[in-house]
């Protein structure tokens, strides 16, 4: 049965937002309940993440944000403060480019500025150096990407890669489920608390507080925050909310693909191929293979209690743009991946914001680029939900690492939307 307690804040959601401001609010005394539909912690969308830890955002808030966190990756096991005996999740920091077609360097302009203000260190090299350091490179163009059923996919167009960013201060997180169990632990030693396997189905004021209806019963809380991956429209729906940024379910496949033939001089590290289509990134013995949405494949909106978990013909069109870069890659007959689902917003940048409903929080619309910032979504949320008048005079977040103050405004459900349209946000 849910604990019939009175709660300073609910948080629906246990996912690595959930976790991450469970985690933040406890630290600052409030008495928390996290309450997820799924047994435990990280469970969600968090578990299939590729956990990609880069700077190279168009908004300089987000690569300001991206960059500190990447600071607190580092430093994981004293930032969760847990025993020596708990198994931690580790950043490997190992590099990685933007590849970019002749005169596509000019357009990077914004992101290399929003890099730059970050403090974030990066050179652009030339196709030649791109040759010496990955020899088995193609820098064939193959952009815009082709959709899969076109007769030529997989042929080269006209142009070719000319350039790429290249970031030495970018990894991923080997373990993005065990990153946000961390948290979760982390939470709990200050006190906070979790329920699982207990979905919410209600939301109702009362008396000042807000009312719960779960499948295990009641919870009453001051305050709730919604952290619900992608069921976040869902859960905004049964609190009454309609935002002005739209959010959508997207389905997404990762192929994972052995990288012992590919060539990679220093080692394998993260490869964003707008060009091809895909990302890449290290995975022990393999890469995984995710897309970067490109125009020309339809968006898999989803019903998110109603997902297809095998993989399909998405995994075969990654893999093989995959292969367009690197043609050493083999493609084994057994599919070897996994799914997940994005909560998208219609810029593709969060809503970490209070709502037109009193008490109400929302750290939603991930659009599949916030794991990385999982460390500092939980101080976002404070934060803004400490401030005395977030929507007039937007709360304020100090990032130490890099020596910036944040506007977090930024992040508002008022804002105007954002040009940006992809995961690259
Ligand atoms: C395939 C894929 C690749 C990605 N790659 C990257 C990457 O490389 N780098 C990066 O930074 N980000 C990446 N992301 C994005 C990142 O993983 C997400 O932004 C982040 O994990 C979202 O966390 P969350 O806690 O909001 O959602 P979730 O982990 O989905 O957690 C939400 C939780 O809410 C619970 N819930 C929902 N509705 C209810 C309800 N009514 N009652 C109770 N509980 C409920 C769910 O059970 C779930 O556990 C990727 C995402 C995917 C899917």
């Amino acid at each position: 049965m849910a604990d019939p307690g009175h709660y300073d804040v609910a948080i629906i959601g246990a996912g690595i937002v959930g976790c991450s401001t469970a985690f933040a609010l406890a630290k600052r005394g409030f008495k928390t309940l996290n309450l997820d539909a799924l047994p435990s912690a990280g469970y969600g969308s968090t578990s299939a993440s590729s956990a990609i830890i880069r700077p190279m955002y168009t908004h300089e808030v987000s690569a300001c944000i991206s960059h500190e966190c990447r600071f607190i990756w580092q430093r994981w096991p004293d930032f969760v403060g847990l025993a020596s005996s708990e198994p931690l999740a580790r950043y490997d920091e190992c590099g990685g480019l933007m590849l970019l077609r002749e005169g596509e360097l000019e357009g990077k302009q914004p992101m290399m500025n929003a890099m730059a203000s970050a403090g974030v260190t990066f050179e652009v090299v030339g196709g030649e150096e791109l040759r010496r350091r990955f020899p088995d490179i193609s820098l064939d163009g193959y952009g815009p990407p082709r959709a899969y059923d076109d007769p030529a996919f997989g042929s080269p167009s006209s142009g070719a890669i000319e350039h790429a960013i290249v970031v030495n201060e970018a990894g991923y997180v080997n373990d993005p489920q065990l990153a946000a169990r961390n948290l979760f632990f982390a939470a709990q030693n200050h006190g906070a608390s979790f329920q699982f396997n207990t979905a919410v189905q209600s939301i109702d004021q009362e008396e000042g507080c807000l009312r719960l209806m779960t499948s295990q019963g009641q919870v009453i809380a001051d305050k709730v925050v919604n952290a619900a991956g992608p069921h976040s429209s869902k859960v905004n729906t049964i609190a009454g909310i309609d935002l002005n940024i739209g959010l959508r379910a997207l389905r997404h496949e990762v192929a994972y693909l052995s990288h012992k033939i590919a060539h990679f001089e220093k080692g394998p590290c993260l490869i964003v191929d707008v060009d091809a289509g895909v990302y890449q990134r290290p995975d022990g013995d393999d890469m995984l293979i995710g897309t970067t949405d490109p125009a020309c494949d339809d968006e898999d909106v989803i019903d998110p209690d109603d997902v297809n978990m095998n993989l399909t013909d998405h995994w075969t069109r990654q893999a093989m743009r995959a292969a367009q870069r690197f043609p050493q890659y083999q493609i084994p007959n057994q599919a070897k991946g996994t799914v997940g689902v994005y909560d998208v917003s219609t810029d593709w940048i969060p809503i970490y914001d209070k709502t037109d409903v009193h008490n109400f929080f929302v750290a939603i619309g991930t659009s599949g680029n916030q794991f990385k910032n999982g460390p500092l979504i939980g101080e976002i949320m404070a934060e803004v939900m400490t401030a005395p008048d977030h929507d007039h005079a937007p709360a304020q977040l100090a990032l130490t690492h890099i020596n910036k103050r944040i506007d977090l405004g930024f992040y508002s459900r008022n804002r105007t939307i954002q040009e940006t349209r992809g995961v690259m946000a």
